[in-house]
């Protein structure tokens, strides 16, 4: 069995960035299939040693409230379904907003593995504000990092691939 890491969470709190850190140009060939409108994209990555397929979800949240609803459902179970660990990013600048609690609700069905990566984590000062995610009751463990920088992410994937 394929090791699968899918990247959840509202849009805009840095999925992928951090997709595209993980897997520089190894994107997978199957992103190039024309005709199919795809809502996830793959690429291939690797850590010490182990590799994987991360999953970046589009996280596509539509307008109205009952189809906003089925949009995060969707996306949850598609990943809860083939994921071998789930990735609940949020965003330490934002702190903990209304759809994360709406996405940790579906999250909660998932017996899983759950790491909360609070992004956006650039500076000292931020990185400590990620403990406030704790309060979405959910997860093993937050592991604050900065997609952009890439401080915190070694940690992160440390912990990640020893279920590989
Ligand atoms: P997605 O919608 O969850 O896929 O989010 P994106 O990856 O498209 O990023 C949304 C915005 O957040 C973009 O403007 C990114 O440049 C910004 N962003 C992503 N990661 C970081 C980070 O670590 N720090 C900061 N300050 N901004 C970030
Ligand atoms: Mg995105």
């Amino acid at each position: 069995m394929a090791n699968i890491v899918a990247i959840v969470g509202r849009p805009n709190v840095g999925k992928s960035t951090f997709f595209n850190r993980l897997v520089g140009q190894r994107k997978a060939i199957m992103d190039d299939e024309s005709g199919v409108t795809r809502d996830r994209h793959y690429g291939y990555a690797e850590w010490i040693g182990k590799n994987f397929t991360v999953v970046d979800t589009g996280g596509y949240v539509h307008g109205s409230d009952d189809i906003f609803e089925e949009s995060i459902r969707k996306q949850v179970e598609l990943a809860i379904n083939e994921a071998t660990v789930i990735l609940f990013m949020v965003d330490v600048e934002a702190g903990v907003t209304g759809l994360d609690e709406e996405f940790a609700n579906v999250l909660r069905r998932s017996k899983k593995p759950i790491y909360i990566v609070a992004n956006k984590a650039d500076t000292f000062q931020r990185g400590h504000q990620a403990g406030e995610f704790y309060a979405l009751g959910l997860g093993e463990e937050v592991f604050p990092i900065s997609s952009q920088s890439g401080s915190g992410t070694g940690d992160l994937l440390d912990e990640v691939v020893k279920h590989f």
